[in-house]
């Protein structure tokens, strides 16, 4: 049922319940069967066969944001992301969703999510949709989990966005060449984010370095794994793996693809990815572990930094975006009380659980409003969209700012 090994896992935990603080389902409904230990203490009967599978079961393992702001918080150590994957996956095999369904997410997952082509025409239809108002009519008549799913839609790039990489592409660096990187382009950060993606080359270029993208690349397969679907996932990490042959560093700028494409580990096993696993690297990580070029161009904002939960929680990676954006002259930089706490994103959570994901969403908004910034910085494509949501301004990443001073001073 469980991987081998899996009952050690849970048995790190000692209950101490200093998670508990952290969790935002635990915040929000007080019960323990909704905190991290809860869940933990649930899944332990289960695989003890002291408990059935239940719909009550599922809805509890299911509520969770897997934000892992739980794992930071445990001093024992716990692997909480790994124990929460597994149970969703089971939960998922149990609970299989019906056949409408079951289609229409596999024509999402398995057809246009994983076809760059397919998301940037459908992403092109949707800016002319925008453009012209229509959503303004469409969304008087459409059902009210439609209606949801289209108001998060953030304003989207015009069609002529994409010639930044149609295929195998390379950018050559910009002065004294330091050293060649492979470039992750993403899914949704494609489709929705090209300007990104584009910034993150010319900050890697004007730093010396020359960015190869090969085509072959597709989604990094978090989408699939924490959807249930971990064959199709097998299927798109092993399309990267062999698209990103070269033993050069793999750059990637949205922390959800980064945190699992670590973790691929998870399904090829330690040996088959051992050298893989050292050459991903976080934009943010990367400039700092390598020395960035300081900016000299003013850039005059007044920000708040947003971790996201799988480059602060996944990955560790806390102080690398701090040091870029401070580095930024002009740059007013605001600190949240609760910086790494979930904005309520969470993949797909904020529309399978709209309601829970605004709750969290509306923490997030007052911890932002405190700061007294007027714009939020982050570094994942999940927060960009639900920030700007959530906010109803543009959200930056951090790339951008970075970007915006180097061509200040002439990039
Ligand atoms: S991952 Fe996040 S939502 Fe899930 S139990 Fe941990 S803190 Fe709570
Ligand atoms: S902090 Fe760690 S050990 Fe303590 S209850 Fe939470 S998961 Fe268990």
């Amino acid at each position: 049922m469980f991987f081998e090994g899996f009952e050690n896992k849970l048995n790190q935990c000692v209950h101490c319940g200093l998670c508990l603080s952290v969790c935002p389902t635990y915040k929000i409904f007080g019960y323990e069967t909704d905190s991290p230990r809860g869940r933990i203490t649930l899944v332990k009967a289960l695989t003890e066969g002291r408990l059935t599978f239940s719909e009550e079961f599922a809805d509890h393992i299911d509520k969770c944001l897997d934000c892992r702001a739980c794992q930071t918080a445990c001093p024992s150590g716990v692997q909480y992301g790994l124990i929460i994957e597994e149970a969703k996956a089971y939960t998922y095999m149990k609970n299989p969703p019906n056949f409408f369904v079951l289609t229409l997410k596999n024509l999402v997952m398995r057809v246009f999510i994983p076809s760059r082509k397919w998301l940037r025409t459908l992403t092109s239809f949707l800016y002319i949709y925008q453009k012209t108002h229509l959503n303004k009519l469409v969304r008087k008549i459409l059902p009210k989990k439609l209606k949801e799913m289209e108001e998060m839609l953030p304003p989207l790039p015009s069609p002529g966005a994409y010639s930044y990489f149609k295929k195998d592409t390379v950018y050559e660096p910009i002065g004294e060449k330091k050293g060649r990187v492979y470039f992750f382009a993403g899914c949704v950060q494609d489709a929705f984010f090209p300007k990104v993606n584009r910034d993150t080359i010319d900050v890697l270029r004007y730093n010396g370095y020359e960015v190869v993208i090969p085509a072959g690349q597709t989604c990094c397969g978090a989408v699939h794994m924490h959807g249930g679907d971990p064959e199709y996932a097998k299927v798109v990490a092993k399309q990267n793996m062999e698209a990103f042959s070269e033993n050069i560093p793999i750059i990637v700028n949205a922390a959800g693809c980064g945190a699992f494409m670590k973790e691929y580990h998870r399904i090829f096993g330690e040996e088959a990815t051992r050298e893989w696993r050292t050459r991903i690297k976080d934009i943010n990580e990367f400039l700092a572990e390598n020395g960035f070029r300081k900016p000299k161009g003013w850039v005059d904002l007044k920000i708040t930094y947003q971790d996201p939960c799988h480059l602060a929680h996944a990955q560790g990676i806390r102080k690398q975006p701090r040091e870029i954006l401070t580095s930024i002259p002009g740059l007013e930089f605001r600190e949240m009380k609760h910086p790494d706490a979930c904005c309520g994103s969470a993949g797909i959570y904020n529309i399978v659980h709209h309601d829970i994901s605004m709750k969290v969403l509306q923490m997030k908004l007052d911890d932002i409003k405190g700061t007294g910034a007027d714009f939020v910085v982050t570094a994942n494509t999940g927060c960009q969209i639900q920030l700007t949501y959530g906010t109803g301004k543009r959200v930056y990443h951090v790339v951008e700012l970075l970007a915006e001073a180097y061509r200040k001073e002439g990039l």
